[in-house]
């Protein structure tokens, strides 16, 4: 097929978002700004196939729906600020529970705060109008800037001399530019090979949310502002998080392929079922659960003449702030599409560097997960760590080194090699060992709570 790869986007020009899920939306809300700039209209299509008005998985990417303190700054600073109606619970601590106890933790800095939110409407049978789920206030933000959405699933791509033709089951149109933001939907990533065939869609692998309702009283009562996290002994687990939104606590679980019985495992262990009121049967406060797929591999080759991937279809980060990372990717797209071109070398050059600073990170991040797993298993370390928050906690103007360390890396609010440069500080380390010393000689343990 004869391609113009001298095309570039200009006055009038045409692209299609397929999928407006976060990743979908900043392109588009960063392309007319970009395009604002360089004083030229285009047109963009965002097609979504789900409703962000229906409560329930029908219209929800499923997610923890934590929005890291770095995206909240990022988005301030590009004029996105999220209203209280798409907030459902500002986090200021997190609990840490470890088969031994649990310790409360306030966010390292006083400023420092990150927001718990829904993707879609909410958990099924939710009916709080007031609230608006966080990937439709996206969608309206960029309808509000000229964008246009239609409501369906994108059933074919093809390329032709014009551009790329996009159809659903009753359009078809074409357009100069397609951006691939299908999350990890395998039918969608068949339709991206067809028109790209050196894509690689990225490895993932299975893991479990679920809601838990309980009202907002005992959630006052027994989570407040606290998102709580667990460092248990438990095969497969990498990360266990409870989360309060609103009337619900979401669970999250992240491992290798969790599966039901790895769920009753965590369920049932003491640790977790001390966080709720003893003898609520929580099976039947469970409104819907899902065991949906996450990013731990980038993609490969995510571009080609007049086609890029984004977010979770590109690079995402390990485990965390995957929203984080279609913000990044979307924006570097956008950047590259509208001010350096939309051939397959232009994307090479300026927009796949940005994906490798994450997977770059994400080795990290696997080396850092690697070491809580270590710690999961050992009682001696983890009463160590222990010790040395909780001395950090009682010190007013302490840096409080450890606290910050694992709020940065349950929240997945700083970049993975920040983590692990803080870890490896010698001042660090030689606390960690003077606590864990502490603790093999067996004195005994202060400030740990049931
Ligand atoms: C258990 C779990 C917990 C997580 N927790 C967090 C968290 O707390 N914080 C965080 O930042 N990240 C979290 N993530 C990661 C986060 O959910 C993703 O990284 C993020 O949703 C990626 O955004 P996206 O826009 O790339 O993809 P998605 O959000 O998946 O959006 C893709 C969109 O494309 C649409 N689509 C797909 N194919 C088509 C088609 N053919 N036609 C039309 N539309 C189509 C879909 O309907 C969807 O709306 C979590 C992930 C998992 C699995």
């Amino acid at each position: 097929m004869n391609i113009n790869k001298n095309f570039n986007i200009g006055n009038g020009s045409k692209i299609a978002v397929i999928g407006g899920g976060p990743a979908g939306s900043f392109f588009s809300y960063f392309a007319l700004d970009f395009a604002k700039q360089k004083g030229i209209n285009i047109h963009i299509d965002i097609y979504e196939a789900k409703n962000f008005h229906v409560a329930g998985p029908a219209g929800c990417n499923r997610c923890g729906g934590i929005v890291s303190e770095s995206l909240v700054q990022a988005l301030s600073t590009d004029g996105i600020v999220l209203p209280s109606n798409v907030i459902r619970r500002g986090i200021e601590s997190y609990k840490l529970h470890m088969e031994q106890g649990a310790i409360l933790i306030k966010t390292p800095l006083k400023e420092q705060k990150i927001a718990s939110m829904y993707r879609g409407f909410g958990p099924l049978g939710s009916n709080n109008i007031d609230s608006v789920s966080f990937d439709n206030y996206l969608l309206e933000l960029c309808q509000k800037k000229g964008v246009y959405t239609i409501y369906e699933k994108v059933i074919d791509l093809e390329r032709n001399e014009r551009g790329i033709n996009v159809q659903t089951k009753t359009t078809l149109t074409n357009y100069d530019l397609v951006i691939g933001s299908v999350g990890l939907n395998p039918r969608s990533f068949s339709l991206f090979k067809k028109i790209s065939p050196a894509y690689i869609p990225p490895v993932t692998t299975k893991t479990y949310i679920c809601e838990f309702k309980l009202g907002n009283e005992l959630i006052n009562q027994y989570f407040g502002n606290s998102m709580h996290v667990f460092l248990l002994n438990l095969k497969n687990i990498k990360f266990g998080a409870l989360i309060p939104k609103g009337q619900y606590v979401t669970l999250v679980l992240l491992g290798k392929q969790i599966t039901g019985e790895i769920v009753d495992s965590f369920l049932n262990s003491e640790a977790v079922q001390r966080c709720f009121p003893k003898g609520l049967d929580i099976d039947k406060i469970t409104p819907c659960q899902c065991f949906p797929g996450i990013n731990i591999k980038n993609a490969h080759y995510a571009y080609s003449d007049r086609v890029v991937l984004i977010g979770d279809s590109a690079s995402s980060k390990l485990y965390k702030d995957g929203i984080g990372a279609a913000y990044i990717t979307a924006k570097a797209a956008a950047k590259t599409a509208l001010f350096n071109g939309v051939s397959e070398s232009d994307f090479r050059k300026h927009y796949q560097p940005e994906c490798t600073r994450l997977n770059r990170d994400n080795t990290i991040g696997k080396f850092i997960f690697w070491i809580t797993t270590i710690l999961q298993r050992s009682s001696t370390l983890k009463k160590g760590i222990f010790r040395m928050v909780v001395n950090e906690q009682e010190k007013e103007n302490d840096k409080r080194r450890m606290s910050s360390v694992l709020w940065d890396t349950f929240t997945g609010s700083a970049p993975y090699t920040d983590i692990l440069r803080r870890v490896l500080h010698s001042k660090t380390l030689i606390s960690l060992l003077v606590n864990t010393i502490y603790e093999i000689f067996n004195r005994p343990q202060k400030g740990i709570e049931k």
